[in-house]
C-alpha cells in the first residue's frame, strides 16, 4: 500500500507541523517532508459530496484533500445543522488518515450561502455593482462567510471578478459589471469573506476564490454554435488584443492578489486566441502556463492555490493523461474532478492514478507536486483547520437572521436603478391604490434566480424572504390588487406596478436547449422559458394592459442583464426601474418605490436598445444605447 500504516501523531510531543506556535512555512515544510506521493496527490484531489456521501471512508483511503458541493448538491434535510454534520462527517474521515490532514470543503456561496435553505440570499453581483458601495459589499462578504462557515464549508467559490462585456452571456449577473474599474472597486467582498490578514481561522471567515481566470466575460459570441446545443458564448474564445486582455481580464486580478490576498483562484473554461498551442488552436485557460504560472504566480506573486473548474481539464486536447499533464504543468494545484456516475463515470478515481503515473514516468516533476501541495497546506493552516478541524457552530443561530436580512434589504434598495421617471411618478404615495402585475412580482424563485438551492435555480424554488409584492403590501396604506397577468379588474385611479423579467438560469447562454438543461432540469416539471433578453409576450401584455388603465405606471425589470424595451412599449411606461436579481429581501424594492430610501443605483452595464447592439460597452466607437453605463436617476 502507498500509505504507511503507523500514525506519527502517536507520541506525546507534537510534531512540528502540529505545533501552532511555529510559523506556517515551517509547518508546511515539515508536513510535506513526511508525506508519501499518494498523500500528496490526494491533497490535490477534490471530490463531489455525492461521490463520498454513501461511503466517507473513501476520503480516508484516498487521502482526499477536498470535497465540494457543486451547485445544488445539498444534504437532506437542507438545514445548517445537517450541513455542518455532513462536513464534520467527511472531516472525521480525513482526520483518520495517517497524518490527519484536514479536509477543505468548498461551496458556491456566490450571493450568500444560496444553496442552504434559510440563508440570507443577497442580490447577485450585477445588482451589487449597481450600488457602487464597496463598504456594503464588504459587509455582504462577511455575512456570507459567517453563514457559510457556521454551516461547515470553509471555502467559497466566490467572487466572480469577471468583466462582463456581452450581456448575452448567461453569467452576466455573476459579474459586478462591464468596467474593470468597477469590478476592482467591488473586490472588497474578498476582505469580507476572508477578513483581514490573519483572520481566516475565525469562525466567521472563509477562503475566497477569484474566478474565472481570466477573460471569462470577454468571450466572443459564436454564431455557428447558436442553436446547436453548444454554448454560443459561455466557455468560448476571447477575441481581443493583448492590450485589451490585460485591461479587461487580467487587471482585476492584480488587486485581488496584492491588496486583498485572495486565497485561491479558479481558471476559466475559456481561452484567448493569441495564446496558441503551436497548432494554431487557442490554449484553454486550464492549460495556460504562460498566464497561470508565468503571470499569476511568478509575476503577481500569487501565494494561494489554483483550483480547476468542474471537470474543466477534460475539455483540453488529447487523452486524459495529456489533459492532466497539461493542467498540472500549467500550474493548476487542486483538481475539481467529480465522478457523479452515471453522467460522469470517472473523475477523481481516474485523476489519482493518472497523475501518479505521470510522476512515476518523470513527466511531471515532484517539485511541481510539492509546490501544489505546499500551497494547499498553507491555506489549511491559515484557516486554522489543523487546530479546529470540526465546524465551530457559534454563529449557526445567526444564519438568515434579521440583522443579516436588513443588510441584504439595504443592498436591494441601493441596487435599484431608476431609468425613467416621467412627471415624478416615483416615489409612490403610500395612500394611493396600487395595482400590481407581471411574472416576477410574487415569485421568490425568479427573484433569487440561479445558484439558489439548485444550480440553475428555479421559478418553483422557495426560500424564506419577501417577494416584491410582499414589500409593496407592507408599505402601501391604500388597497393593493395583485393579478399576475393583469386579468383582474383594475380599480379607478389606481397606480400600476408591473414586475417583469427573466426566469432563472446559470452559466451557458441562459437559453433552453443548451447541454446544462438536460443535466439539471431542476424546476419541478415547470417548463423553462427561453431567455433571449426579450421581455416575454405575457409580460409585455401585462405592461400594455396596466399602463393603459392606471393613473401612472411603473415597470420593474427583475433580470440578470438588461432586457430590451422596444420604443413603443417604453412610451407607455411612466417609470422604469432595473431591479436586477434582488435575492430573498424583495422588500428593499418597496423601500425605494415608496421613497423610504432614495434611488441611488447606477447602471453597472450598458443598456442596449436592441439585441443586435450586443456586445455594447462604454467606450465603444459607436455608442448609442438606450441608457448609458453609469446612468441612474436619483431621488435623493
Ligand atoms: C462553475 C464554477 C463553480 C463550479 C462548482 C462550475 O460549473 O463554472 O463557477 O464554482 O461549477 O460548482
Amino acid at each position: 500500500t502507498l500509505l504507511q500504516p503507523s500514525s506519527p501523531a502517536a507520541g506525546d510531543d507534537p510534531l512540528p507541523y502540529q505545533d501552532p506556535s511555529l510559523p506556517t512555512a515551517q509547518r508546511v515544510d515539515d508536513l510535506l517532508g513526511r508525506m508519501t506521493l499518494a498523500e500528496k496527490i490526494g491533497q490535490m484531489t477534490q471530490a463531489e459530496r455525492i461521490d463520498v456521501d454513501a461511503d466517507p471512508s473513501l476520503i480516508t483511503t484516498n487521502a482526499l484533500g477536498s470535497v465540494l458541493s457543486g451547485g445544488g448538491s445539498v444534504p437532506t434535510p437542507n438545514t445548517p445543522a445537517a450541513w455542518a454534520d455532513m462536513v464534520d462527517r467527511y472531516q472525521q474521515a480525513a482526520l483518520a488518515t495517517r497524518l490527519g490532514i484536514p479536509l477543505i470543503y468548498g461551496v458556491d456561496s456566490v450571493h450568500g450561502h444560496g444553496n442552504l435553505q434559510g440563508a440570507t440570499v443577497f442580490p447577485h453581483n450585477i445588482g451589487l455593482g449597481a450600488t457602487r458601495d464597496p463598504k456594503l459589499v464588504e459587509k455582504i462578504g462577511h455575512i456570507t462567510a459567517e453563514e457559510t462557515r457556521a454551516s461547515g464549508p470553509q471555502w467559497a467559490f466566490a467572487p466572480c471578478i469577471c468583466v462582463a462585456r456581452d450581456d448575452r452571456w448567461g453569467r452576466t449577473y455573476e459579474s459586478f459589471g462591464e468596467s474593470p474599474a468597477l469590478v476592482r472597486s467591488m473586490e472588497t467582498v474578498i476582505d469580507g469573506l476572508q477578513g483581514k490578514k490573519g483572520q481566516l481561522d475565525h469562525a466567521d471567515r472563509v477562503l475566497a476564490s477569484a474566478k474565472h481566470f481570466a477573460g471569462d466575460g470577454l468571450t466572443a459570441y459564436d454564431e455557428a454554435a447558436a442553436g446547436t446545443g453548444a454554448y454560443p458564448i459561455d466557455q468560448g474564445i476571447d477575441k481581443v488584443s493583448r492590450k485589451q486582455f490585460k485591461k479587461l481580464a487580467l487587471a482585476p486580478y492584480v488587486p485581488a492578489v496584492k491588496e486583498h490576498r485572495v486565497g485561491s483562484v479558479m481558471p476559466s473554461f475559456s481561452s484567448v486566441d493569441w495564446t496558441d498551442d503551436g497548432l494554431g488552436n487557442p490554449v484553454k485557460m486550464h492549460a495556460n502556463k504562460q498566464l497561470i504560472t508565468g503571470w499569476l504566480k511568478n509575476q503577481q506573486h500569487f501565494k494561494g492555490f489554483v483550483i480547476s473548474d468542474w471537470r474543466a481539464i477534460r475539455q483540453l486536447p488529447g487523452d486524459y493523461r495529456a489533459q492532466v499533464k497539461a493542467s498540472v504543468l500549467a500550474g493548476v494545484d487542486m483538481f475539481m474532478e467529480p465522478i457523479q456516475a452515471p453522467n460522469n463515470p470517472s473523475g477523481w478515481d481516474e485523476f489519482i492514478p493518472t497523475l501518479t503515473d505521470l510522476v512515476g514516468d518523470g513527466e511531471v516533476p515532484v517539485s511541481r507536486i510539492d509546490d501544489a501541495v505546499a500551497r494547499i497546506l498553507k491555506a489549511k493552516f491559515d484557516l486554522g483547520l489543523f487546530e479546529h478541524p470540526l465546524t465551530d457552530r457559534t454563529h449557526i443561530g445567526d444564519i438568515g437572521s434579521k440583522a443579516h436580512r436588513a443588510v441584504a434589504r439595504q443592498a436591494v434598495a441601493e441596487s435599484q436603478v431608476l431609468l425613467r421617471n416621467k412627471q415624478r411618478t416615483l416615489p409612490l404615495k403610500p395612500k394611493n391604490k396600487v395595482y400590481v402585475a407581471g411574472s416576477n412580482a410574487d415569485n421568490i424563485g425568479n427573484q433569487t434566480a440561479g445558484w439558489t438551492l439548485t444550480w440553475q435555480g428555479g421559478s418553483t424554488n422557495v426560500v424564506p424572504g419577501r417577494t416584491i409584492l410582499d414589500g409593496i403590501e407592507k408599505a402601501a396604506k391604500g388597497d393593493v390588487t395583485y393579478s399576475e397577468k393583469a386579468t383582474a379588474r383594475i380599480p379607478r385611479k389606481a397606480v400600476g406596478v408591473v414586475v417583469v423579467g427573466e426566469t432563472p438560469y446559470a452559466e451557458g447562454f441562459g437559453d433552453v436547449g443548451g447541454p446544462q438543461w438536460a443535466y439539471d432540469p431542476g424546476d419541478a416539471g415547470v417548463p423553462r422559458q427561453k431567455q433571449t433578453m426579450e421581455i416575454s409576450t405575457a409580460d409585455k401584455q401585462a405592461i400594455r394592459t396596466v399602463c393603459a388603465r392606471t393613473t401612472s405606471c411603473t415597470v420593474l425589470v427583475v433580470s440578470g442583464r438588461p432586457l430590451i424595451v422596444p420604443p413603443g412599449l417604453l412610451r407607455q411606461i411612466d417609470a422604469l426601474v432595473a431591479s436586477w436579481l434582488p435575492g430573498s429581501e424583495g422588500g428593499g424594492v418597496a423601500d425605494v418605490l415608496y421613497g423610504r430610501s432614495p434611488f441611488v443605483g447606477k447602471l453597472p452595464v450598458t443598456w442596449p436598445r436592441t439585441i443586435a447592439q450586443e456586445p455594447i460597452n462604454v467606450g465603444d466607437k459607436k455608442y448609442d444605447p438606450l441608457y448609458s453605463y453609469g446612468f441612474g436617476l436619483s431621488t435623493r
